[in-house]
C-alpha cells in the first residue's frame, strides 16, 4: 500500500488530541495512538518502543506487528535499528530494513515482511524516553514530510510521557534520567557536607497542552515572546549587566546572535504551522540543540550550543509567563542548582539555601566568594546537573570531594549520611575548645582570626572562638550592587560590623577590585591578563574617588572606635605610601569638619607579590602590619593562574622553596617587629597552618568553620619534634615537606 504523498501533521495531530483526551488507562491511550499514526501515515505498522529501564527499550504498543509480541520483545539501547535510534538520537529511515547497517531479526513480531522503515526518538528536551516506527511492505524511502510529520508526532507523546499520560496499572513506567540515581563529580568551590532537596535557579516550564489548533495565535505568541526576548538581552548587554549576572560578555553576544537567527525562528514557525503549540516547538529545536551538544567535542561550539540553550530557556519562560524568581516557595532545605549565578542574586537567596551546585563556575567566581561567605557547601563544573535536576528532588553534595549525588540510592544515601553525622560529632568536639587557646603540647600559641565578607558572618565570630577578623573584604558590598554604594551606607555598614564584632578587632581590607571581580557599574578595558592587570591598590591610587570615599565611611564607621585599614596586592613601598597619604589626609579632613576620629588607627599591607618581600627596610618600618594573602601570593610566586584549573593544584603550598620564601617574610618582618598574619584559604587547612606555623607565623586568618580544625591538630603536636622534622627534610634536600609531616601526623595517629 503506497504511502501518503501529502501529509498532514496537524490532522493527525487534532485526532490525537481528541484520543488523549478519552479516558482510559495509560496502555489503551497508546493503543489508540498507534491506530490512528498508522491511519493518518497509511503505514501498515506503527510501533511505540519505550525505555522501560536505563538501557532496556521494550515494544510497548503496536498496529501491524504480532500483539503477543507486545511488553515480550525488548532491547538493548543501541541493539537492532530501534536500539540505534535512542543510542544516536536520530531518526533511521530506510527502504530495506533487514539490510541496514545494525538490523537485527525479532522472529517473535513477524515483522519480516515489512521491508521500509522509519524510526524516530521520542525525546523531550534531549533525552530519549521511546522509539515511534512506522513500516511498510513495499520498498521505499519515506519523504521529508513525512519524517517531519512523525517527528512532531513523536513530540506529543514525549510530552504526553511528561505529564504522566501513559502511566497504569501493570504498564508504562518509563525509565527517565530524571527518575534513576545520577552521579557527577565536579571541582571544590566551598567545602562542607549537606543534604536537601533541589532548588533550580531556573526552573523548566511542563507544557499541559503540547497540541494547538490555531497556529496563527501560537505564532503570534512566539513572536512577540521574541520580540521580548530580544529586548531582554539588549538590555543586559546595555546594562553592562556582566558582573551582576555573572554572565560575560560573549556569552550575552552568542545570545543576541541566536536571539537575532531567522533560521531558528523559522523552524519553531515551521513546527508550529505543523500543529505543535509555541512551547514544544521551542522544545523541539532545544531538543535538536542538546543533541548536538553532546556530540560536539569542540569546547567554544559546546559552550555556544549551551547558550543556545539557556536562551531557549529564557524563551519558554517568557511564553509560559514564568518569573524565574518571584513568587517562589524555598523549601527549608534548598540546595540551588543552576548553570551559572551572580553573586547578588545568590545573596538573595542567603542563608536559606543548605548549599549550590554549579554546572560552570570557577573557584574565583564572585558566586565561590558569596557561597564562602555564606559557609556553605559548593561545587562547581557538575556537567549536566541543571539538565537532571528536577526541582524536589532529593540531593546531596559532598563539598570535601566535589560530589553530587542526585536521586542516590539508599546504600550512598546511608554512607552519606554516616559522613554527615560525624562531621556533626566533630563540629561538636570543635564547639567544645571554643574557648581554650590554640597552643601546641608544648606551649607555642598560634592566634586564630577569622575571614569575612559580609555582616551575615559576625555572628560566626562568638561561635568558631576566632580572637578577631584578620581580613574582612569589603569588596561584596560593591560587587553586588548596581550603582556605587553610598558613603552614608557603607559608613552605617562598617559601624554595624564594629559593633557586632565588640571589643575583638576587625581588619578591613580596602576595595580588592579587578582581576576577576569587575564592579558592573565600572567601565573598563579588556585585559591580556586581568590577574597581573589593573586591580586593587593599582585602581585606588589611579582612581582615588572610591578609595577616599570608602575611607571617609571607615573612619566614620568607627565612631571613636580602633580602627585597621588594609590595602590589597600592594607590589612595591611606594604604593602604600601613596595610599598612606590618601588615608592620612582624610583624616586630617575628618579632623578639620570636626568629626570624632577613630581611637587608633593602623594601616596594613597585604604581601601578596613576592617583590613586597624585598621592599626596602623603611616599607617594613611604615607599615603598621603585614597580612600574607597566600591565595595570590602563590599564585605569583609558582606563576600558575589561581582559577585555572589545569594549573592551580599544580604547586603545592608545603613545598620547601614556598615555606622558605614565606620564613623569609617572617625574618624581615621579625627584624623590624612588624606584625605578620597569613590570610589567605591555605591558612584554614590544618595541615598547612602547622607548617607556616613551623617557619614562624603566629596569626593565621581563615574561614570560621576552619578554626576548629585547626586547633584541634595544633593542640595534639609538640612543636619542636614537629620542627626538627622540617630542618631535617630542608637540610636532605626534599622537594616538599607534605610527605614527611603527613607521614608524622599519621604515625601519631593524628586526624588532618
Ligand atoms: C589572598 O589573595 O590570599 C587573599 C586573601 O585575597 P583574595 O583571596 O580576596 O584575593
Ligand atoms: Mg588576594
Amino acid at each position: 500500500m503506497p504511502f501518503s504523498d501529502a501529509v498532514d501533521s496537524r490532522v493527525i495531530l487534532t485526532r490525537l488530541r481528541a484520543a488523549l483526551a478519552e479516558s482510559g488507562e495509560g496502555q489503551e491511550r497508546l493503543d489508540r495512538i498507534v491506530n490512528l499514526i498508522a491511519d493518518g501515515l497509511v503505514a501498515e505498522v506503527c510501533s511505540v518502543y519505550l525505555r522501560r529501564e536505563e538501557q532496556m527499550l521494550e515494544l510497548c504498543a503496536t498496529r501491524g506487528l504480532n500483539p503477543e509480541a507486545v511488553h515480550q520483545t525488548r532491547m538493548r539501547v543501541g541493539q537492532g535499528l530501534v536500539g540505534r535510534i535512542a543510542e544516536l538520537a536520530e531518526p533511521i529511515n530506510t527502504p530495506d530494513a533487514p539490510r541496514t547497517k545494525g538490523f537485527r531479526f525479532m522472529p517473535e513480531t513477524g515483522e519480516e515482511v515489512f521491508s521500509s522503515f522509519l524510526g524516530v526518538p521520542i525525546q523531550r528536551l534531549g533525552e530519549v524516553l521511546g522509539v515511534l516506527v512506522v513500516q511498510n511492505r513495499e520498498a521505499r524511502e519515506y519523504t521529508d514530510d513525512e519524517i517531519y510529520a512523525l517527528e512532531v508526532v513523536a513530540m506529543v507523546i514525549a510530552e504526553m510521557a511528561e505529564l504522566g499520560a501513559f502511566v497504569g496499572p501493570g504498564a508504562m513506567e518509563i525509565a527517565r534520567p530524571h527518575k534513576t540515581p545520577f552521579f557527577v563529580r565536579g571541582l571544590v568551590g566551598q567545602e562542607g557536607v549537606a543534604e536537601g532537596v533541589v532548588l533550580l535557579h531556573e526552573p523548566q516550564v511542563l507544557v499541559n497542552n503540547p497540541i494547538s489548533d490555531d497556529p496563527a495565535r501560537e505564532c503570534a505568541r512566539l513572536r512577540s515572546a521574541i520580540v521580548a526576548l530580544r529586548a531582554e538581552v539588549d538590555q543586559m548587554l546595555a546594562a553592562d549587566y556582566l558582573t551582576a549576572s555573572g554572565e560575560h560578555r560573549d556569552v550575552l553576544q552568542a545570545y543576541r546572535m541566536f536571539a537575532h537567527d531567522k533560521g531558528w525562528v523559522r523552524r519553531m514557525e515551521d513546527s508550529i504551522e505543523s500543529g505543535l503549540a509555541a512551547e514544544v516547538a521551542v522544545e523541539k529545536e532545544q531538543s535538536a540543540t542538546r543533541t548536538r551538544m553532546s556530540r560536539v567535542a569542540d569546547p567554544y561550539l559546546r559552550e555556544r550550543l549551551h547558550d543556545l540553550d539557556d536562551l531557549s530557556n529564557r524563551l519558554l519562560r517568557l511564553l509560559a509567563g514564568v518569573d524565574a524568581n518571584s513568587g517562589r516557595d524555598i523549601p527549608e532545605n534548598a540546595i540551588l542548582v543552576a548553570r551559572n549565578i551572580g553573586p547578588g542574586e545568590l545573596l538573595d537567596y542567603g542563608r536559606t539555601l543548605k548549599g549550590v551546585v554549579l554546572e560552570e563556575g570557577s573557584v574565583g567566581s564572585h558566586a565561590a566568594i558569596v557561597a564562602r561567605a555564606l559557609a556553605i557547601p559548593l561545587v562547581i563544573q557538575a556537567a549536566r546537573i541543571t539538565r537532571e535536576a528536577l526541582n524536589g528532588d532529593v540531593i546531596m553534595v559532598d563539598g570535601d570531594q566535589a560530589m553530587v549525588h542526585l536521586r542516590p540510592e539508599e546504600t550512598i544515601a546511608r554512607a552519606f549520611r554516616e559522613k554527615v553525622e560525624m562531621r556533626a560529632e566533630a563540629q561538636h568536639a570543635y564547639a567544645a575548645l571554643r574557648d581554650k587557646p590554640a597552643t601546641s603540647r608544648d606551649g607555642i600559641t598560634l592566634n586564630l582570626h577569622m575571614n569575612a565578607g559580609l555582616m551575615a558572618d559576625l555572628p560566626s565570630l562568638s561561635k568558631c572562638g576566632a580572637l578577631g577578623v584578620g581580613l574582612f573584604r569589603t569588596e561584596l558590598q560593591f560587587l553586588i550592587r548596581t550603582t556605587v554604594p553610598k558613603r552614608t551606607d557603607l559608613a552605617a555598614l562598617y559601624a554595624h560590623i564594629l559593633d557586632s564584632a565588640g571589643d575583638k578587632p576587625v581588619v578591613f581590607r580596602t576595595l580588592d577590585i579587578g582581576s576577576d571581580k569587575v564592579l558592573p557599574y565600572m567601565k573598563r578595558g579588556e585585559e591580556p591578563n586581568p590577574a597581573l592587570g589593573w586591580r586593587a591598590i593599582r585602581v585606588g591610587l589611579d582612581r582615588p574617588g572610591i578609595m577616599r570615599m570608602q575611607v571617609q565611611a571607615l573612619l566614620r564607621g568607627a565612631r571613636g572606635r580602633p580602627l585597621n585599614v588594609m590595602f590589597p596586592f600592594v607590589t612595591e613601598s611606594a604604593e602604600f605610601e601613596m595610599g598612606r597619604e590618601i588615608v592620612l589626609r582624610e583624616v586630617a579632613r575628618e579632623k578639620g569638619l570636626g568629626n570624632v576620629l577613630p581611637a587608633g588607627l593602623r594601616i596594613g599591607a597585604m604581601l601578596e607579590t613576592p617583590s613586597l618581600a624585598y621592599a626596602p627596610d623603611r616599607f617594613f618600618e611604615l607599615t603598621d602590619f603585614i597580612s600574607v594573602g597566600g591565595n595570590d601570593l602563590k599564585q605569583f610566586f609558582f606563576a600558575a593562574d589561581r582559577e585555572n584549573e589545569k594549573v592551580r593544584r599544580r604547586y603545592d603550598s608545603l613545598s620547601i622553596s614556598f615555606l622558605t620564601f614565606l620564613e623569609g617574610i617572617v625574618r624581615r618582618c621579625a627584624a623590624h617587629g612588624t606584625p605578620l598574619s597569613f590570610c589567605g584559604e591555605d591558612a584554614g587547612r590544618p595541615v598547612e597552618a602547622l607548617a607556616f606555623a613551623i617557619v614562624g607565623f603566629r596569626n593565621l586568618s581563615m574561614r570560621p568553620a576552619s578554626i576548629g580544625p585547626v586547633k584541634a591538630l595544633l593542640r595534639q603536636i609538640d612543636f619542636e619534634e614537629l620542627r626538627a622534622v622540617f630542618d631535617a627534610t630542608r637540610a636532605q634536600g626534599h622537594r616538599s615537606f607534605r610527605p614527611a609531616l603527613e607521614e608524622w601526623l599519621a604515625a601519631r595517629g593524628f586526624q588532618f
